[in-house]
């Protein structure tokens, strides 16, 4: 019969990139959503030309729905298909509640910001696997997501991710300055507790630098998992059911049945969950594997920050990129005893129309003032260890959607300030000015770096999984998304999550 993976975003391509390679037979289900047709032209046709031949209503069309998405709706190439609006996945969806799933092919990858790190050998303490155990899985998933970076100061840190040879994503004119600054300004922050690199990102080599990551990349560099999905189409033992959503599923004698919306059943001899953690807790619930599962978040901040240099050349014009430029870690027990990790955004065209929005009251010359103001502006997303974030309690509702309920940590707020603080008097020392006063939290599970609501676990209990994700009880159920993870680090996730997902494959019976 073979395996099923439910999921084609990052953790379900892993998972059945290893199990090919095992020579196992794989059927990868999922929600099975792409862009639509019009769109795909569309990003053909920008993709055609070189980017400095665009002209600027081309540049617009291409980048205008996206600041017209509906608050919190993450929208690329025009499109909503990589996200499902809140009321898809919960019943009466809270305010406070900025998590969403994907039932695109790819998932959540469409959207993502492609920045990447591996766990710290540190973060994993207490944990039923340690970095060893995962190592040769972030190597594997390496071989086929491209990851570009550098050498810096950060390869120390995290030497599970090894950037010698790595393609370079050139960073942006500001991303660029403030390397150096900093790179001058080296034992400064040692003394802060504090290592400064560039970041590393899942991009592709080519990159044409035109600054539209943000909105949908023409060439499509931006690695998501969608592209693995094609690469193993044709590869012996696999086989793609685009758009069989899954809605619960059962362990018999000698295999697993799925049961799809429509009412089809799918056998197999062993079933891997990766469809997202709100989705993947759906269908455990739906599938009676808990009445509630509760999931962690790493809670983020954002800081902005004034360049006190001046630019030259101006930054808001090509060559220029908007993923993130550069990665700050605080490895201080003053501020937490966990790693807090920071991403550093350069300008793009967000600042200027958030700025405006926000401090403009409708008057033109402060519009000019504030379009100035925003090629100073650098901001800092902060994330925090789960230890200190919010959890996400989750229930099934009786229509069979989610029902959510906030546990706050009292411990978030004066973390976030005291990491925001450090990070504030670190890049001082590159030129940059922190904005405190206008700092803000990001709501629970906004930065989407959630999950452990199946922590795996040497000897599981009911509302854990094996060090195979299997959830307790269960024999040939594999849960191998962000769900099992045993906290979350402040590092960025996804990475780990494929790794993880990798080591699943690689090993399950
Ligand atoms: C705006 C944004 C920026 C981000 N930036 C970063 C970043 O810079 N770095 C980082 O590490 N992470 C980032 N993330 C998080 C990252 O995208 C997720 O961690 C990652 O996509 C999770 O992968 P996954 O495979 O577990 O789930 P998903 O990507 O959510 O994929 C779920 C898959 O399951 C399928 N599916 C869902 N339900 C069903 C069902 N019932 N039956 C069958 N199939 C189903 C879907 O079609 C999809 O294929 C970001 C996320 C967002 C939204
Ligand atoms: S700058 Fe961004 S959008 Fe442009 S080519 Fe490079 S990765 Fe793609």
């Amino acid at each position: 019969m073979g395996d099923i993976v439910i999921g084609s975003g990052p953790a379900g391509v892993s998972v059945a990139t290893a199990l090919l390679a095992r020579g196992r037979r794989v059927q990868l289900i999922d929600g099975g959503k792409e862009l639509e047709a019009e769109r795909v032209q569309r990003r053909a046709a920008l993709a055609a030309r070189d980017p400095a031949d665009w002209s600027r209503a081309e540049r617009d069309t291409w980048t205008e729905p996206q600041f017209h998405a509906p608050e919190g709706q993450v929208r690329r190439c025009g499109s909503d298909f990589a996200m499902e609006p809140a009321r898809e996945t919960l019943a009466s969806p809270p305010p406070w509640f900025a998590l969403r799933a994907s039932r695109a092919v790819g998932g959540l990858s469409n959207l993502w910001g492609a920045a990447v790190l591996p766990y710290r050998k540190a973060d994993m303490a207490g944990w039923p696997i340690g970095i060893d155990d995962l190592a040769p899985h972030y190597r594997a998933v390496a071989d086929f997501m491209p990851i570009a970076g550098q050498v810096d100061d950060l390869q120390e840190k995290f030497p599970a991710l090894d950037m010698q040879g790595a393609g370079a994503m050139a960073p942006g004119v500001q991303g660029a300055a403030l390397l150096e600054r900093l790179a001058g300004a080296r034992d400064r922050l040692a003394r802060l507790g504090v290592c400064v690199g560039a970041a590393r990102v899942a991009v592709g080599p080519g990159c044409k630098r035109c600054g539209l990551c943000l909105h949908g990349c023409p060439w499509g560099l931006i690695w998501s998992a969608g592209q693995q999905v094609a690469a193993l189409a044709g590869r012996d033992g696999f086989s793609y059911q685009q758009g069989r959503l899954a809605q619960g599923f059962r362990e018999t004698g000698g295999g697993v049945e799925v049961t799809l919306a429509g009412g089809d059943v799918l056998r197999a001899d062993r079933l891997f969950i990766a469809a997202g953690v709100l989705e993947t807790a759906r269908l455990l619930m739906r599938s009676g594997v808990a009445e509630e599962l509760v999931l962690r978040d790493s809670q983020h901040g954002f800081l902005p920050l004034i360049q006190r240099w001046r630019a030259r050349p101006r930054v808001d014009r090509m060559p220029l990129t908007t993923l993130p430029q550069l990665f700050a870690e605080i490895d201080a027990p003053d501020v937490s005893p966990h790693l807090v990790h920071a991403q550093l955004y350069t300008w793009n065209e967000f600042f200027a129309r958030d700025l405006i929005a926000n401090y403009g009251f409708g008057l033109p010359p402060l519009g000019a003032a504030l379009r100035a103001l925003a090629r100073r502006l650098v901001v800092a997303q902060v994330f925090l260890h789960s230890d200190h974030s919010a959890q996400i309690a989750l229930r099934l509702a009786p229509d069979g959607r989610l029902a959510a309920d906030l546990r706050a940590n009292p411990d978030t707020g004066a973390t976030l300030k005291r990491a925001q603080a450090r990070i504030g008097r670190a890049l001082a020392a590159g030129g940059l000015s922190a904005l405190g006063l206008a700092s803000r939290p990001g709501a629970p599970g906004s930065g989407f770096h959630v999950g452990a609501s199946l922590a795996m676990a040497r000897t599981p209990d009911a509302r854990q999984s094996d060090v195979l994700g299997r959830p307790h009880g269960l024999a040939r159920v594999h849960v191998v998304d962000a769900s099992v993870l045993p906290e979350i680090p402040a590092a960025t996730i996804t990475y780990s999550v494929m790794a993880n997902a990798h080591r699943i494959g690689s090993l399950a019976p």
